[in-house]
C-alpha cells in the first residue's frame, strides 16, 4: 500500500522556548488550491481586460457619435450654402432675363412674364434662360432646400453662363454702335450759335425758297470742331460752295459734313474718336460769316443735325428765334 505523499510546512518561532508549529497538507490539496488560485487569478485577469476593452469601446463609440454629429451638422450648412446659391443663381437669372428681353435676344415669354410667375422651380427641363419665359424663377418663400438643390445642375448654370456671354457681346455691338453715332455738338455750345437751322430757308443769297440740309452754327474764327463720333475721314478739301470740307463716314449709316472751314486738322483715311479736333471754323466757300455748316445723313438721306447735339445748350437756340 502507497503512501499518500505529503508536504510538511513548518513555522519556526525565533525564540527558542516556543515551540515549532508544523501542518502537513497532502500534495492533492496543494495541488488543488494552486490549480484553484490560478483559475481565480485567469478570471481576475479575463474581467480586468473586459473591463478595460469595455471601455475602449465606449469611447469610440463616443466619438463616432460626435463626429457622426459634426457630420450632420456640414451637411447641414452644405445645403444651407446650396440653397443659398441656388437662391443667387436664380436672381441672377431673373434678372439677365430683364437685360435679355431688353436687348430682344429672347422673346417674351406668355402671360406677360412677370417676376416670380408660377414660382418655378429650376429643372434642366424648364431653365428661365432657354425656356420661353426669360422670367421663370424660384419663388423666394419656397422651404424645400433639398429639391432646389438637387433641380441645379451644371447644364443650368452652364446655360447661363452663355446666355450671359450672349449679353455681353449684344452689348458690345450695341456699345460699338452707339459710338459711331452722332451725339454730340461738333462745337461747343459756349460762345457759339444757331445761326440758321436745317430745312426749307430763304437763302441770303439768292433770296429765293431754298431747302439747307445741315445746320449753321455761328462762332469766333478758328474755334475747335470736334467729331460727334468714332469714324473715318472720308474727304478732305475744297468742295464748291462749302469751301474747306472734311467729311466723316461714321459706319453704313451715318456720315457727317463739316463745311466753311478756316483749316482742316485730320487727313483722309484717319480714324478719329468722338471729340477729336478735325478742323477750325472759318467762313471759307459761300458764306456770310464765320460759321460752320454741319450736315448728317442716315441712310443717305440728310437728317436734321439738331436732334443728333443731345449736348447742346438749349439756351443759345434763343438767338436763333432773334
Ligand atoms: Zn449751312
Amino acid at each position: 500500500m502507497r503512501t499518500k505523499r505529503k508536504f510538511t510546512i513548518l513555522l519556526v518561532p525565533s525564540s527558542p522556548q516556543k515551540r515549532v508549529f508544523s501542518i502537513s497538507v497532502p500534495v492533492l490539496v496543494l495541488s488543488a488550491v494552486f490549480l484553484a488560485s490560478g483559475i481565480l487569478l485567469f478570471m481576475a485577469s479575463a474581467g480586468a481586460w473586459s473591463m478595460y476593452r469595455f471601455q475602449q469601446v465606449e469611447q469610440e463609440s463616443q466619438r463616432l457619435e460626435m463626429e457622426n454629429r459634426v457630420a450632420k451638422s456640414q451637411i447641414q450648412d452644405q445645403e444651407n450654402r446650396i440653397e443659398y446659391l441656388t437662391r443667387e443663381i436664380s436672381g441672377i437669372r431673373e434678372k439677365a432675363g430683364y437685360v435679355q428681353s431688353y436687348l430682344g435676344l429672347k422673346p417674351q415669354g406668355p402671360g406677360g412674364g412677370k417676376i416670380g410667375q408660377g414660382g418655378v422651380e429650376l429643372t434642366s427641363q424648364n431653365t428661365a434662360l432657354s425656356s420661353k419665359s426669360p422670367f421663370t424663377t424660384i419663388h423666394p418663400s419656397a422651404k424645400t432646400p433639398k429639391t432646389h438643390a438637387a433641380s441645379l445642375s451644371a447644364s443650368d448654370i452652364r446655360q447661363l453662363d452663355a446666355d450671359l456671354q450672349q449679353m455681353v457681346g449684344a452689348l458690345q455691338g450695341r456699345q460699338e454702335k452707339l459710338d459711331r453715332t452722332p451725339s454730340v455738338s461738333p462745337v461747343d455750345s459756349q460762345g457759339s450759335w444757331i445761326s440758321s437751322s436745317y430745312g426749307v430757308r430763304i437763302s441770303p443769297f439768292t433770296g429765293k425758297e431754298q431747302f439747307h440740309p445741315g445746320v449753321d452754327i455761328a462762332g469766333a474764327e478758328k474755334t475747335p470742331i470736334m467729331t460727334p463720333a468714332k469714324g473715318t475721314v472720308t474727304f478732305v478739301g475744297k468742295d464748291g460752295p462749302l469751301g474747306m470740307t472734311v467729311r466723316i463716314k461714321h459706319d453704313s449709316v451715318y456720315e457727317t459734313t463739316y463745311g466753311h472751314l478756316h483749316s482742316a486738322s485730320v487727313k483722309k483715311g484717319q480714324h478719329v474718336d468722338r471729340g477729336e479736333v478735325i478742323g477750325y471754323m472759318g467762313n471759307s466757300g459761300r458764306s456770310t460769316g464765320h460759321h460752320l455748316h454741319y450736315e448728317i445723313e442716315k441712310n443717305g438721306k440728310n437728317v436734321n443735325p439738331l436732334q443728333y447735339m443731345t449736348d447742346w445748350n438749349s439756351d443759345n437756340l434763343v438767338m436763333l428765334a432773334e
